[in-house]
């Protein structure tokens, strides 16, 4: 068994703030933000990690977002891309349930989805500034409503397949996680938005790690980043372009 992680571009916000990404840092400072989908094959079935993001004319509807997909970054063109048939992949994993990563998954009818009960518990009734993040608004609903039936939930760290780990990483969201890959060139971890870019994980003369600026528990955040650094993986950050023009790990 030889697994592989892929990264698949699932659109692109221009001009999103960079203190948005980073804590207390960026203000009045913009940068082109991609959206990404991952997906582990090598497996007994592919594997997607967060199912991107919806429809643009949603997202700059209700997210208000200078938001673009090109046609050929449709989910199902990107799997297609990779050889990946929806139909085939028999597990999706939300690292968490902002919008942004969890769009599309109505394309995998033979899929459960994994997510922390932590985060289910809290996406189903968020505090209302995070109202929005989890499109649970009086005028939308969560798009992952419909397939709540194909839903499966864990509490803290969880194997859900030969080399593939679920390892809970609260603070950004109350049931944030990562997913731990073993793969040919290492371990490696697919972070979601606890590290937004590789700039967070590399941190500054400031502190050694850089929170996302968005986050819901400050204290369980850098017990998270403490955590990430036992794990000696390399890190794979959720919305940085240079992980995109890598495109493949392990
Ligand atoms: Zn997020």
């Amino acid at each position: 068994m030889s697994l592989k992680i892929h990264a698949l571009p699932a659109g692109v916000i221009r001009d999103f703030p960079v203190s948005a990404v980073q804590y207390q840092r960026g203000f009045g400072v913009t940068h082109d933000t991609p959206m990404i989908m991952f997906v582990i094959t090598g497996g007994e079935f592919p594997i997607v990690v967060d199912s991107g993001t919806p429809e643009p004319e949603f997202v700059r509807k209700h997210h208000g977002y200078d938001f673009e997909r090109a046609p050929s970054e449709h989910p199902r063109e990107s799997l297609r891309n990779i050889g990946v048939s929806p139909a085939d992949v028999g597990l999706v994993i939300h690292t968490h349930l902002h919008w942004d990563h969890c769009g599309n998954n109505d394309l995998f009818d033979n899929a459960h989805f994994v997510v922390q009960q932590a985060e289910l518990h809290f996406a189903v009734d968020p505090l209302e500034p995070a109202r929005r993040a989890f499109e649970n608004t009086e005028e939308i609903a969560p798009t992952w409503s419909p397939m709540l039936n194909r839903f499966r939930t864990v509490s803290g760290d969880a194997a859900v397949a030969p080399g593939v780990s679920l390892i809970s990483l609260p603070g950004h969201t109350p049931g944030s996680q990562g997913v731990l890959v073993e793969t040919d060139t290492g371990k490696h971890l697919i972070a979601g938005d606890t590290i937004d870019t590789r700039a967070n994980w590399e941190g500054d003369s400031r502190s050694a790690h850089i929170p996302s600026g968005s986050f819901v528990n400050l204290s369980d955040y850098m017990a998270s980043f403490a955590k990430i650094e036992t794990l000696d993986a390399v890190v794979v950050p959720s919305h940085d372009p240079e992980v995109l023009e890598k495109g493949v790990f392990g």
